[in-house]
């Protein structure tokens, strides 16, 4: 009897997710290059649904019904290309390879196009939710094409995280647009974690606050509009205590933060693309600053960090202002996400719905949070909506929050408490909302150091002035 769907690579992402299938009635063939691990994956698992265990790659397609879908969960990178090209010698046309790794998407792009020539549908999904995702629901991304969704969709919607009786998954759009939108929830999952970071900074230091009594803040806070997975897990950090010394946990912590790559390839393709994602850019710096531990130590030394305590009088008030700024910077941090989305799916031919991204992300992953139903809403109301942050329902948000965002990046500037995240946000705000920008001066500039010429606020066509003769002016 053959099996509806096989996932080779069964380290504890392909595992759980082989699992997560078989508890949903699918047969499953399962592969992995060294065999122990399938057998120890029998071993621990094989009763918990109906599973085909193959030794060697052909008896591992040979146990697929036709078309046949293969999930490859394995290393990124060169692990993944290894498995792709030994299984597509070994598959037909119609039949459909699945990567659910972590893969950037031009090599997604690259790898489908070249199995396009094949007829082999090859589609990039994007998984999010980690282990305890894969296992019980994860928010999934698949890329590819529509034919291809129509015989997994069925299948990867069983599986994936449910919100209200809504899947968690949906088409995104074609060959890397799936990895593409993973990658940007990444970013945006960055930026969120330097946000909360940066709150619980300055209720630190501007109320001296313990870390406990910061959790109880955050554990409050995951009751209103803030209400979101990282908020939830942020409380529970916090509340903590180390079992060794005694201390709260989050002060034995070393405070270097590591990063495995996704925020650096969604700053690179903001930068590519021209979006100003200012929020996920700023929380990637801010990792790279507190591993940059020569640094750090000479700046200690030489540039010593003022002592005196902030002495916030109003505590309520303080926290209320926190938690204000901390919304708003959240919603331009994901305004500019999705306004990265918009602006691939224009570049790479993609037509993603950028309203179903956030409904998909609603469960089973990491950004999960009430607030992207407000984000769905917003896009319903207006599909090509311009800038999230021009919504109705966000601009009330945000314009509601912005004198405690102003007074909490004040005082954080005028302490000394580095808010990257929170300020440039606001920096952003102001500058996408400004009449004129003092980017005319730039323009300005350029033209009289290189002749790059102007456009001019009164008349079309583009312009130079004779800067160093007699500036009299052109036409470009
Ligand atoms: P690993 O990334 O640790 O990869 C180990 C698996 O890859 C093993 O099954 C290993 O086989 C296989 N493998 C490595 N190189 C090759 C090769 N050349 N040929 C065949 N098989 C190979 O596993 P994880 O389960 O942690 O992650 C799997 C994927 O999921 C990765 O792409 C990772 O980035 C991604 N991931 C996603 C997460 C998420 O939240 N979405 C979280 C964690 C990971 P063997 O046993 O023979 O060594």
């Amino acid at each position: 009897q053959l099996a509806d769907v096989g996932v080779t690579g069964l380290a504890v992402m392909g595992l759980n997710l082989a699992r997560n299938l078989a508890r949903h009635g699918h047969k499953v063939a399962v592969h992995n290059r060294t065999y122990t691990r399938t057998e120890k994956f029998l071993a621990d698992h094989g009763e918990e649904g109906t599973f085909v265990a193959s030794e060697s790659l052909e008896d591992f397609v040979a146990s697929l019904e036709r078309p046949r879908v293969a999930i490859v969960m394995v290393k990124a990178g060169m692990g993944t290309d290894a498995v792709i090209d030994a299984l597509a010698e070994l598959m037909e046309p119609g039949d459909i390879i699945v990567d659910t790794g972590n893969a950037h998407f031009p090599d997604t792009i690259r790898r489908e196009h070249a199995l396009r020539e094949r007829g082999i549908h090859f589609v990039g999904c994007g998984v999010s939710g980690g282990e305890e995702g894969a296992l019980n629901g994860p928010s999934i991304m698949p890329g590819g094409t529509v034919e291809s969704y129509e015989r997994l969709g069925p299948m990867l919607e069983s599986i994936s995280a449910h919100v209200d009786g809504v899947p968690c998954c949906t088409h995104v759009g074609p060959d890397g647009a799936g990895h593409f939108v993973k990658m940007v929830h990444n970013g945006i999952e960055y930026a969120d974690m330097q946000l909360i970071a940066e709150a619980y900074d300055l209720l630190r230091k501007g109320l001296g606050a313990t870390p406990a009594e910061i959790g109880e803040i955050f554990a409050e806070w995951n009751t209103g509009d803030l209400e979101s997975y990282l908020i939830e897990i942020t409380a529970d950090v916090l509340a903590h205590t180390d079992p060794e010394t005694g201390q709260a946990f989050v002060d034995i912590v070393q405070d270097q933060a590591e990063q495995k790559g996704t925020g650096r390839w969604t700053v690179q393709n903001g930068l590519d693309l021209g979006v100003p994602i200012t929020g996920i850019a700023e929380a990637t710096f801010a990792r790279s600053l507190s591993g940059s531990l020569p640094q750090r130590e000479a700046g200690r030394r030489a540039l010593p960090a003022k002592t005196a305590a902030w002495e916030v009088t109003d505590r309520e008030g303080f926290i209320d202002d926190v938690r204000r700024a901390l919304y708003a910077s959240k919603v331009v941090a994901y305004s500019q996400g999705f306004d990265q989305i918009a602006a691939a799916s224009v570049e790479y031919d993609w037509n993603i719905d950028r309203g179903a991204m956030a409904r998909i992300w609603r469960g089973g992953c990491i950004i999960r949070a009430r607030f992207l139903d407000r984000i769905t809403e917003a896009y319903e109301r207006e599909p090509d909506l311009a800038l999230l942050l021009a919504d109705p329902y966000f601009t009330d948000a945000v314009s509601d929050g912005l004198e405690a965002w102003r007074r909490v990046v004040a005082g954080a500037a005028q302490n000394g408490v580095p808010t990257p995240a929170f300020s440039s946000s606001l920096a952003y705000y102001d500058g996408v909302r400004s009449e004129r920008l003092p980017a005319a001066l730039i323009q300005a500039q350029r033209d009289f150091f290189g002749a790059h010429t102007y456009r001019r606020t009164d008349r079309e066509g583009s312009f130079h002035t004779l800067w160093s003769g007699d500036r009299s002016e052109i036409a470009g």
